[in-house]
């Protein structure tokens, strides 16, 4: 068991490794997402919230125009300079640090003149497991950088930002879903964000008042968002939109689906109706969730993952036996979360039975002959902050 990082640890680190306490420590959260997967790139309707576990960045000035970063998680460290940086030159997960301070430049902020960095990460977000390590990392860089550098940038701007990191540094071709919620979150709410309208909403969730909690089950199947088939789900919603004649899905209703059962081959007609429903969903979930409350949004959880099983097909064997064992275990709903391929399932339990379900999860992944999964509740959380 490694150590929980904090605030005060993470610049301990950085004194450790740099020899000078840092100019302050930034934090920023990994998120769930409640309802909405693979709407966003689609200009959709998407409610994550944020969490506790957090991506903690210790930076301090320097006086040339060097970058350094050293991460908890990773064995080497990194370096680039503000006279060179270009993503041919990042390597592995640096790309999601230095890709921060590229996408600043290319979206107009200006870099000459100013002095590099001396970087020092640690986090408590899983790598890979469909928690948004990336946009915590990167949106604790972007407000680390924006505070020091005195940008003035708005958190929409640094959305952008962080999104062009991850799409042009890294290559990952995501939305900014991730982003949104990391920089925007707020305890004990989620945010809905229409992507299109460039809005993002609290609506707060009352998970607490109505005592159910949110267990997260990570299958600790890894997935690669760069590569595989988040890009191939991405082109046939493309390729979906053109034959229908839209700009985007989002343009479609759910009355527009008939057509598309007509215009479309199979696959792609599969694809479209998982994203033009799932938009429907996430509005009703938030409708349904100020109305009735949280125990009311179970059925529309679970309709989302038979149709992320059974429509889009980015479920695993994983995937569907957390959310099956967690559902007949009294589970309110339960749905995988994330791009899919592996990655987490999320369950709505009552909090006296979380123990519970996430013990039964573990026993049916032990009798299929499947990794152990890893089985945490989550909070909605704080957004990105200065922490130090
Ligand atoms: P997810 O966002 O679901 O965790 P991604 O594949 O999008 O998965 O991002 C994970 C990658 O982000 C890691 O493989 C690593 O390259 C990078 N990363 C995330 N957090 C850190 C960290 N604290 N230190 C170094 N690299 C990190
Ligand atoms: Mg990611």
């Amino acid at each position: 068991m490694i150590d929980i990082p904090s605030p005060e640890s993470t610049a301990q680190a950085f004194e450790d490794r740099y020899g000078r306490r840092p100019d302050g420590v930034w934090s920023a959260p990994g998120r769930v997402n409640l309802i909405g997967e693979h709407t966003d790139y689609n200009d959709g309707l998407v409610f994550p919230f944020a969490i506790e576990r957090r991506t903690w960045a210790a930076v301090g000035r320097r006086d040339d125009r060097l970058l350094t970063v050293h991460s908890g998680a990773m064995p080497e460290p990194a370096q680039a300079s503000l006279d060179a940086l270009s993503p041919d030159d990042f390597d592995g997960w640096s790309a999601y640090v230095f890709g921060v301070v590229w996408a600043m430049r290319e979206r107009g902020v200006p870099l000459e003149g100013r002095t590099g960095f001396d970087i020092m990460l640690a986090s408590d977000v899983p790598l890979g497991a469909g928690l948004s390590s990336s946009a915590a990392i990167e949106c604790a860089v972007a407000i680390a950088l924006n505070d020091e550098w005195d940008l003035g940038l708005t958190r929409r701007e640094l959305i952008y930002i962080c999104q062009l990191a991850e799409n042009g540094a890294v290559g990952a071709p995501t939305g900014n879903m991730d982003q949104t919620a990391s920089l925007m979150g707020e305890p004990g709410h989620g945010v809905l964000i229409d992507v299109r309208a460039e809005t993002a909403d609290p609506v707060a969730l009352h998970f607490a008042d109505e005592d159910l909690e949110l267990l997260v089950i990570d299958t600790r199947v890894h997935h690669e968002h760069a590569t595989g088939g988040y890009g191939e789900r991405r082109r046939s919603c493309e390729e979906g939109a053109a034959a229908m004649g839209v700009p985007s899905l989002r343009d479609l209703a759910e009355a527009d689906l008939a057509r598309a059962a007509e215009l479309l081959d199979d696959v792609t007609f599969r694809r479209v109706k998982h994203v033009v429903t799932e938009n429907a969903r996430v509005a009703r979930t938030a409708d349904v969730v100020q109305a009735d409350g949280p125990r009311a949004i179970g059925d529309l959880l679970v309709q989302s993952h038979a149709s992320m099983r059974d429509d889009f097909e980015i479920s695993c064997a994983e995937l569907d036996l957390a959310v099956e064992t967690a559902l007949a275990n009294g589970a309110v709903g339960a749905r995988m979360t994330g791009g899919g391929f592996g990655g987490a399932a999320i369950a709505l339990v009552d909090a006296g039975r979380a123990e519970e379900v996430g013990e039964a999860v573990e026993a049916a992944f032990a009798e299929a002959g499947f990794t152990a999964p890893i089985v945490f509740v989550v909070n909605p959380a704080a957004g990105a902050h200065r922490d130090l």
